[in-house]
């Protein structure tokens, strides 16, 4: 069966005027596409753009160029009516779970509130039952339903963030580091709740993260990003099997491995100095001041979106069979 694209991002930038002429390109050109039913991860250091990029998707930032569009609707350019409709099938989950809840609201009005904004229930009963039932969803239970966000754990107040997003039934979801504030502990159980509820619900999500190994465990394909720009992009299996941008595999490397006999062998690779600012960012490759693979012609010119494999992308010259004659993916690990 033809995978549906619900999601398609084309050329997406999000700039940020700072004054005095200074522009923070926090998203500069990102192109990729979703379908339905799957888990599309991008991960990235902090500042990358990648909760930008999550934002400007869901309309909360306006985009300076490029489109998002959502089962083929540009979502910068719905009318208010089509907005308030959009809202109901695309949802965020957000980072912190401590800031992103009312502290003087209930676990009852924080999630009852999106369905009261969008009118859904007549019926206060039917609310409350919904209300309920996404309690129970999420792992939580109806007792939990009038107290307060400070009386519950990280991992809980999450279960909370994730019932107040399912509330009014979205298609999509984007996760921005839903995870990075909990325990580890507690991280492994909130991303299985995450598949659960994908399974039983048929959701698509975005996946925001800058832990490549707690991605690998909910995404079908990963985009790699670095400084507003996608520098990888496959299937999550493939990116951990033969990852090409250099970016990726000094990622990949600092990913510890429990077999300590692998572990030791490794080796390990340091990624020179700190992530350039995204206001006065490296000319050619954006990556190439931390590259260990750097030359002259990375400086002068922006790397292509290379297929080098089928569904495997990779922005990066090492890949540019006019300069190195490489054809296919695994000639191109010997570059590594
Ligand atoms: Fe490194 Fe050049 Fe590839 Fe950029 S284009 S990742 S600097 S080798």
């Amino acid at each position: 069966m033809e995978k549906q694209v619900l999601l398609e991002v084309n050329n997406l930038k999000k700039h940020f005027f700072l004054g005095k002429g200074e522009i923070l390109k926090a998203v500069d050109g990102i192109t990729f596409k979703i379908y339905k039913g799957e888990t599309f991860g991008i991960v990235g250091e902090s500042g990358c753009g990648k909760s930008t990029a999550g934002r400007t998707i869901i309309g909360l930032y306006d985009r300076t160029e490029g489109e998002v569009l959502f089962k083929g609707k540009n979502v910068h350019q719905l009318t208010e009516k089509e907005k308030f409709a959009f809202r109901r099938q695309m949802q965020m989950i957000f980072q912190d779970p401590y800031a992103s809840l009312n502290p003087r609201s209930t676990v009852r009005e924080i999630i009852s509130e999106p369905m009261e904004v969008h009118g859904i229930y007549k019926n206060k009963k039917e609310q409350l039952e919904r209300v309920y039932q996404l309690l129970e969803d999420v792992g939580l239970n109806r007792d939990h339903a009038n107290r307060y966000p400070h009386e519950f754990s990280g991992g809980q107040r999450q279960r909370i963030g994730i019932a107040r997003a399912l509330a009014l039934d979205p298609e999509f979801i984007i996760a921005d580091e839903p995870i990075s504030a909990l325990d580890v502990s507690v991280q492994a159980q909130v991303v299985n709740l995450l598949k659960r509820l994908q399974k039983e619900k048929g959701l698509t999500y975005l996946f925001i993260a800058h832990d490549l190994s707690m991605v690998k465990q909910i995404s079908d394909r990963i985009g790699v990003m670095y400084l507003g720009h996608l520098v990888e992009l496959t299937a999550s299996s493939q990116l951990y099997k033969n990852p090409l941008h250099p970016y990726t595999q000094a990622l990949l490397s600092a990913i510890p491995i429990p077999d300590p006999d692998i572990e030791d062998k490794r080796e390990r690779i340091i990624l020179k100095g700190e992530l350039p600012s995204p206001v006065n960012p490296p000319s050619g490759c954006v990556f190439r001041t931390r590259c260990q693979h750097a030359m002259d012609v990375c400086a002068r010119q922006k790397p292509s979106w290379i297929e080098v494999d089928s569904n495997h992308y990779v922005a990066c010259h090492l890949y540019d069979r006019k300069l190195t004659g490489v054809h296919n993916a695994s000639q191109a690990t010997v570059l590594k």
